[in-house]
Order: C-alpha cells, then structure tokens, then sequence
C-alpha cells in the first residue's frame, strides 16, 4: 500500500458511510499529531490595490502534509478539525505563525506587512482568545492594525451577546475584521451595521462565476456597493482575469486578491513576487 494511494482509497470508499465515518476518524487522529510533527505551514496569498496594484496584504492559508495521507486541503481538514475542537489549538498556531512571519518579513525589509487570519466560530468563542492573540503580537512587536482576522457569515450568525462582545473586544484589541465569502452564507443586513466589522470579502463564486452566467458578477457589483454604503471596504476574492479585475475597478472595489494577482505561496517567495509584481506594474 503506498502513500500515494491514501487519498484515492478514501475517495473510493466514500460510497459507504461507515467507511467515510472511519477515514474523517483517520483523519482526526493523523491531525491530532500535525502540530507537534510540524506537518502544518501557512501559505500567504497577496492581495492589492485595485487601482494601484500595490500590495495591501496577505492572507494566511493552512497547508497540511502527512506522510501517509499526503497533502490535505483545508476544505477536507478544516470541517473535522472544527467537528473535533482541533481548531482552537491549530488556529492558535495559526495566529502565533502569521505573528512571527510579519516580525520576519519586517527584519528582512519588506516592511509592514499586514496579514489575515482564518478564524473559524469556535475560536471566536473561546474565551482566552484575547489574550492569546495580544499575547502573540505583543511578543514579536506586531501592531494590532498589521492583523486582521477573517470571519464566515455563519460564525456571526449566532448573533449572540457573547459573539457581539467578543467582536467589541477585538476591535478595543485594534486588529481588523472582516467578513469572509460574503453572500454564501445567510447574510443579514441587520448585523452587518451592528458589528465591529471593516471589509466585505465578496465570495469568489460571484467574482469568477464558473459558467457564462453574468448575474455573478452583477451581485459582486452590489455587494461593493453595500459595503460602501456601511463605510465598509471591500475586498474581491478569486479574480483570475484581467476583464474580471477591470469590472471589479469599475465597480470601484477597494482590493483585489486572486490567481490573477498571485497564488497562495511559502512565504519565502514573497519577496521575489513583489519584484516580478513591482516590475509588471509599472510596464
Ligand atoms: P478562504 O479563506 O476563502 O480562502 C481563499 C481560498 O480560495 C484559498 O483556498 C485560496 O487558495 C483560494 N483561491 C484564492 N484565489 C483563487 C482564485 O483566483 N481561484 C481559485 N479557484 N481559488 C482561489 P484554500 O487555501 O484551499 O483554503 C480554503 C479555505 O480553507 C479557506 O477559504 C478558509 O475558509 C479555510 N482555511 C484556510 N486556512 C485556514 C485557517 O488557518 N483557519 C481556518 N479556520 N480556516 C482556514
Ligand atoms: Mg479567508
Ligand atoms: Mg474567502
Ligand atoms: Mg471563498
């Protein structure tokens, strides 16, 4: 049995609940190890300035390699770390990770470099995770407003006095908020002007619609205009054409994160994009 074939064996026994049931297990006790292996790294994807094309940050991606699973995608791993409470360590990790490598793209010379964080619902309720965070900046000198923390529709949907409190002290904290693949989820205009909240991420299905449809495109429109309209920025995700990139600017939206602009990437290459990036600007 080689490694290779983990993954393909698991696809092919999805057919069979009990079997599924057993691999989501397989997978729980494989991730249980991840941190002390050192199986999990962050990629950083860049995102820009609409206009300028100037980079304005850069978000954190969980990457998972096991040597017997392989390489696992977060959209496999992230559901049965949040089903398992896993998520509160890995993403406390995840936020010491983002911290240390801004101190280290800072000692390097790139500057500043604000980066986000994917934080799922359960973090949110953690109790600790003020301190937990103002702890791993404090520590590695990072300014609250280098780090924001993306949140999905569904974590606000509770829209409890405790979700409500915890979004306050995050701001009182000074780092950004923002809400992740914003109009995929349930979204109520009515919390959207109650929270703390600093940008919209449009989702990338209405960025990059994956047929010939155009009404995609025509909500992204208009979520930019909501967001501008609740003095919120906005950010689209998933652009990976140059004609989507120019409707997005003529919709006057704020940032632009996509393949167009840059992939996910250890972070360091960050330096070397930023001078292929820079050059292909100005040209
Ligand atoms: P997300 O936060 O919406 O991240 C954007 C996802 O879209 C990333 O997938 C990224 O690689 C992908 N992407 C970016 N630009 C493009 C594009 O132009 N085209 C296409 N087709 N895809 C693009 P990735 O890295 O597989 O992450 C998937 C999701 O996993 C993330 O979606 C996020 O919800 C979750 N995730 C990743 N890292 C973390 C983490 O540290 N904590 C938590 N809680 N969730 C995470
Ligand atoms: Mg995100
Ligand atoms: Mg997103
Ligand atoms: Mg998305």
């Amino acid at each position: 049995q080689s490694k290779a074939n983990g993954r393909d064996m698991a696809r092919f026994f999805t057919s069979d609940m009990n079997e599924r049931a057993q691999q989501r297990l397989h997978v729980e006790s494989k991730l249980r190890h991840a941190i002390e292996r050192d199986e999990l790294t962050l990629h950083y994807q860049p995102r820009v300035h609409a206009v300028t094309g100037a980079l304005t940050g850069v978000e954190a991606l969980l990457r998972w390699r096991n040597d017997e699973l392989g390489s696992v995608p977060p959209a496999e791993f992230i559901p049965i770390a949040e089903e398992s409470g896993q998520i509160v360590a890995i993403g406390d990790w995840v936020i010491s990770q983002a911290c240390e490598q801004h101190a280290i793209w800072q000692r390097e010379g790139l500057g500043r470099v604000p980066v986000s964080v994917n934080m799922s619902a359960l973090q949110l309720r953690d109790s600790a995770l003020i301190d937990k965070l103002r702890e791993a900046m404090q520590t590695r000198g990072v300014q609250p407003s280098d780090i924001e923390i993306e949140l999905t529709e569904s974590s606000l949907m509770d829209a409890t006095a405790e979700t409500l409190a915890q979004l306050r002290a995050l701001k009182a904290l000074g780092v950004m908020l923002s809400i992740d693949d914003f109009g995929t989820g349930y979204s109520s205009l009515n919390y959207l002007h109650r929270f703390p909240i600093d940008k919209l991420k449009v989702d990338r299905s209405f960025v990059h619609p994956t047929d010939e449809d155009v009404t995609g495109m025509a909500i992204a429109r208009a979520v930019i205009g909501l967001g501008h309209a609740l003095g919120l920025q906005v950010v689209a995700e998933g652009v990976e054409t140059d004609e989507e990139a120019q409707t997005l600017r003529a919709a006057r939206c704020d940032e632009l994160q996509g393949f167009l602009v840059g992939k996910p990437m250890a972070p360091d290459m960050l330096p070397l994009w930023l001078s292929v990036h820079h050059a292909r600007s100005e040209a």
